[in-house]
């Protein structure tokens, strides 16, 4: 399995990671990677950038150091009911658009709750992907979780950060990839870099899609192929939902 673009990164933007796009921009290409998605947090975690940035976003060129450079979010699940900090105003526009639990912005609650969240997010029309659906510190059915990602085409994320920092993921993600998997659910991979130096680095996930003999096909940033065909579907979709918005 070869991840090409890394779908989850920070910059300075996010209030507690330390690179610049630059800095990332140069790690993906040392890191031998075709792009990267700057997924700064939504406007709602403390630090997080005014939603202005996710408007501006436009003004960086599409290639930095020879790697392709996409536009993103990692937006904030804000309560039971599944709202997000997405800026609607910018929704069409972003190229990768991640809603995920953050205590800051979502206290823990029990599985039924969290599960219920969950999947309201899924259903927004607005969220491609979900990050860190493994996170053991919010207890979730996984099976109702992958189910409704297949429902919706939606992206369930096995990020690479997680098993550093998030207690109780490994073997939740061991799940989700394994349910991902035997249903046809499209997952993605990302470093969730807050630092330079992790951008590119897949290893203990990539672990996890090969325990769960994973389809590359179905990973969404496996190849470049792979990640515009779904993002150019995925900014459709969003268009229209926005548009029945108004
Ligand atoms: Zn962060
Ligand atoms: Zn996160």
């Amino acid at each position: 399995m070869i991840i090409s673009v890394d779908t989850h990164t920070h910059s300075i933007a996010s209030g507690h990671a330390y690179s610049t796009i630059d800095d990332l921009a140069k790690a993906a290409q040392k890191r031998g990677l075709a792009g990267f998605v700057l997924t700064d947090h939504g406007p709602s975690l403390g630090g997080a950038p005014h939603r202005y940035h996710f408007g501006n976003l436009k003004v960086i060129p599409k290639v930095l150091f020879d790697v392709r450079f996409y536009s993103g979010i990692e937006s904030n699940i804000l309560d039971k009911k599944g709202s997000t900090d997405i800026p609607l105003q910018y929704a069409g526009n972003l190229d990768f658009i991640m809603a995920g639990f953050h205590e800051m912005c979502f206290e823990p609650q029990s599985e039924k709750v969290n599960t219920e969240a969950l999947i309201a997010a899924i259903t927004n029309p607005l969220v491609d992907a979900i990050s860190h659906p493994g996170n053991g510190a919010f207890p979730i059915n996984i099976d109702a979780v992958v189910d409704a990602a297949k429902a919706y085409g939606k992206v369930l994320e096995i990020n690479n950060s997680s098993f550093r920092v998030r207690s109780g993921s490994k073997k939740n993600c061991q799940m989700i990839a394994q349910k991902c998997t035997e249903n046809g659910v499209l997952m993605s991979c990302g470093s969730d870099a807050h630092y330079h130096t992790d951008v590119g680095i897949f290893t203990e996930a990539l672990t996890i899609f090969d325990e769960a003999n994973a389809n590359p096909e179905m990973i969404i940033n496996s190849s470049v192929e792979n990640f515009e065909a779904f993002i150019e579907k995925r900014k459709a979709l969003r268009k229209e939902a926005l548009q029945s918005l108004k």
